[in-house]
């Protein structure tokens, strides 16, 4: 028999299975991962089995060992799914699916078991009593290390010495007598072990909670909408423990930011920590480790992870929920480009499990299918505990201007801000700001210069002084007055959080503020730091980026203040309108959580924009009627897909005489094999420069189906075929950033 091997490598050549005979005494099956010899080369490199035949056309070698853990056949599928769907290579996928952790070439690299001195008592409990009170310990230090023991399980060496103060001679002299013995063991280091939380019971349904829990059936898939505090959690944490019971193993996803403690000990105080498992990229190595093997041996049934955990070994797995669906996390930017909705729908059709998903504003495509009855929707539409939604008030920025404020912040937020410290409450203050886009605005209208075609907003590039479109190329010199009004107060936006902190200073030299962006949060626990500062130590105002956006309950917050809410607004990208509402929407959530009642403050240069219009009473309904509409007149998703061939140089001519060989070769043949898809020219992207790489893409609207998938492989193929002088190319299907 032949096996044939994916080698383990991100080389884009090397993206095909290769040959290899089976020899006669190992047990070779799909998904076994095997050493095999490839090339001249030395050492054995690291393959995994995808398939199985009679023999090989060539002349092959034959596989030289076999390691123990295998993948499960089902996530060999998924992996060639997802190598041809997000044009990445099998090896690339597969490896989402190992134990962490590991490297590929040397088995002996692998992360080893923490190992650590177990203490266990020798003799039954009973027996070390009657010890005790009978006097036969006459050292008090032994006996205080013998009724530590007594009353704690699972001890070590270093417990003991913290605990009691002694020291091994102390210990050495017990293990003598008989009374307790040393083990080698292996500990799990369960990054929830220092939790200690209060357990809660279920709650009582409320009848929209309960409707939906009853229509969740076997398998299908799910979208629960309902505001911020309509009680879906409540929903996660009943189907979990309903599976729970039937012994099945539940994946719960989260936005990868919040993933904090708050949203992890909701989990723990319902099912306690040995039963749930953590995954996410900020745990140390040896951790994930742990938490993968504790989910492989069906110890941690409950899964709460960021998204990659949607590849987690869940044993006898029975469900899928994915909470805040919108959220962009989901969407991975690095390669593999996978979208985890679509990962998940691929499992749950598989195993024929419930895919649930559920968010206040979700994503329109998944609203789109489930009016299209594609998806099931569960709508709740009133707030679990019965608190009530903010007020929210909308501040137009042009009245401001004509009233001489310059600064950031109008009137109406700087009272409500000078309230707020006086009563002690606290602000939070924030300030879109996505990539390093800038868009140039009026001030005294609110006039942004759009692409006629594409209705994107243009994007200032600073080095040539243009405005340009980051779809179709469109360019044009910048404005100096308003076409609309013919005035001169022409803005570039794009300030940071830094300047705002400033500003707010000087506004208010006595207030206390922290501020929390890309540059204040890079250690590995700075995120929550500054949240728990912020929340400890009462601090005034926090002042942020989108980071401060997501589920974060903070009591004392009664005012929210959004500086400007046109930067989503513009930037260059079809999903503006979308991502405004989002982000206003859970922005304004954050406000009155507490018993006092919230407001928020959105400061806008456009407040009869739709999206601005609908968050203020958190309206989706209304905003996804209108949004719809206008982008099935335009063609954009869910109505096609957008597929981005990225390609980058340290060499601009290189880079540009690459780019347009290949959109050449496209425009070829979409013509010839009579394709209906609007191939767009070359253009430069939004950040056109990154590392010395520049950068430029070409878009594609399409329907994207195997014809279409066949179109870019070819295209792949024709340009690794090539000399391309340093040039990378990379290919995205709807991706969430087009930065
Ligand atoms: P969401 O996930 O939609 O934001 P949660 O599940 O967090 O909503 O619920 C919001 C608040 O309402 C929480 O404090 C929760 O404890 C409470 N809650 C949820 N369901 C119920 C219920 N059936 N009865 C009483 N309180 C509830
Ligand atoms: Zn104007
Ligand atoms: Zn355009």
């Amino acid at each position: 028999m032949v096996a044939e091997v994916i080698i383990d490598s991100n080389v884009s050549k090397l993206n095909k299975t290769f040959d290899y005979e089976i020899p006669a005494d190992l047990n070779i099956q799909i998904g076994s991962r095997v050493f095999v010899p490839f090339g001249s080369k030395k050492e054995l490199d690291e393959g995994i089995v995808v398939n199985i035949k009679e023999k090989s056309e060539y002349k092959v070698k034959q596989i030289a060992g076999l390691q123990e853990e295998q993948i499960d056949d089902n996530y060999i599928e998924l992996a060639k799914w997802m190598g041809h769907r997000y044009f990445c290579n099998i090896a690339e996928c597969l490896k989402l699916m190992l134990p962490p952790g590991r490297t590929s070439k040397n088995v002996n690299n692998r992360i080893k078991e923490k190992k650590a001195n177990c203490i266990n008592l020798a003799k039954s409990k009973d027996e070390i009593k009657e010890a005790i009170e009978n006097k036969l310990i006459k050292s008090e230090k032994q006996k205080r290390v013998l009724e530590f023991m007594l009353n704690n399980d699972n001890v070590t060496y270093q417990d003991i010495n913290i605990f009691t103060d002694a020291t091994s001679s102390v210990i050495n002299a017990l293990v003598k007598k008989g009374y307790i013995s040393k083990d080698e063991v292996s500990i799990e280091r369960n990054p929830l072990v220092n939790e200690s939380v209060a357990r809660t019971e279920k709650l009582k349904l409320t009848d929209e909670q309960k409707n939906a829990i009853e229509q969740i059936k076997n398998s299908g898939e799910y979208l629960i909408y309902g505001v911020t505090g309509s009680g879906k959690t409540e929903i996660y944490l009943q189907l979990i423990e309903k599976n729970l019971l039937q012994g099945k193993s539940s994946i719960m996803l989260v936005p990868e930011i919040s993933l904090t403690p708050q949203t992890v000990n909701r989990f723990i105080a319902r099912f306690g920590s040995e039963k749930i498992a953590i995954l996410h990229s900020k745990l140390s190595i040896g951790e994930r480790f742990d938490e993968w093997n504790r989910i492989k041996n069906g110890k941690a049934k409950i899964i709460i992870g960021a998204r990659s955990a949607i590849f987690a070994p869940a044993q006898n797995l029975g469900m899928i929920i994915i909470d805040e669906e919108h959220d962009e996390s989901y969407s991975s930017e690095m390669s593999p480009r996978y979208n985890t909705i679509e990962v998940a729908e691929f499992i749950s059709k598989k195993f024929e499990i419930p895919l649930v998903m559920g968010s206040a504003t979700p994503d329109m495509r998944s609203f789109y299918k489930a009016k299209n009855n594609q998806i099931k929707l569960l709508t709740l539409t009133k707030r679990a505990n019965n608190s009530t939604l903010p007020n929210v008030k909308i501040v137009d920025m042009r009245n401001e201007l004509a009233n001489g404020n310059k600064s950031m912040i109008s009137k109406d937020l700087r009272e409500a801000i000078q309230r707020n410290i006086e009563n002690n409450h606290q602000t939070i203050l924030f300030l879109n700001r996505r990539g390093f886009s800038t868009f140039v605005m009026c001030r005294d209208c609110g006039y942004t210069v759009k692409c006629k075609r594409c209705n994107i907003t243009l994007t200032y590039h600073k080095e040539e002084n243009k405005l340009k479109c980051h779809y179709c190329g469109y360019e044009q010199k910048v404005v100096t007055e308003c076409p609309e009004c013919h005035s001169k107060n022409i803005k570039f936006f794009g300030a940071g959080t830094q300047k705002l902190e400033e500003e707010v200073k000087t506004m208010f030299p006595t207030a206390t503020t922290i501020r929390m962006d890309i540059d204040s949060v890079s250690k590995k626990n700075s995120y929550e730091e500054i949240l728990n500062e912020f929340k400890d130590k009462n601090i005034n105002i926090l002042i942020g980026t989108q980071m401060v956006v997501k589920g974060h309950h903070f009591p004392n917050v009664t005012l929210v203040g959004v500086i400007t809410a046109d930067t989503d607004l513009n930037m260059g990208d079809f999903r503006a309108s979308e991502k405004t509402f989002q982000t206003l929407t859970q922005v304004s959530g954050r406000a009155g959580r507490g018993n006092e009642k919230g407001n928020v403050i959105i400061q806008t240069y456009n407040p009869d924009n739709y999206a601005i219009e609908y968050s203020k009473t958190q309206n989706f309904d209304l905003f996804y009627n209108t949004e719809i509409s206008i982008r099935k007149e335009l063609k954009y998703p869910p109505f096609c897909d957008i597929i981005v061939i990225n390609m980058s140089s340290k060499n601009k001519n290189d880079l540009q005489v690459s780019i347009k060989n290949i959109h050449s070769f496209l425009k070829d043949k979409v013509i010839n094999e009579k394709f209906g898809v609007l191939l767009y020219s070359p253009v430069t992207c939004p950040i056109d420069k990154i590392k010395d790489r520049y950068r430029m893409r070409i878009l594609i609207k399409c329907l994207y189906d195997k014809k279409m998938n066949r179109l870019i492989n070819e295209t792949m193929n024709y340009f690794y075929g090539q000399k391309n002088n340093n040039c990378r190319l990379s290919v995205e299907l709807n991706p969430n950033n087009m930065l």
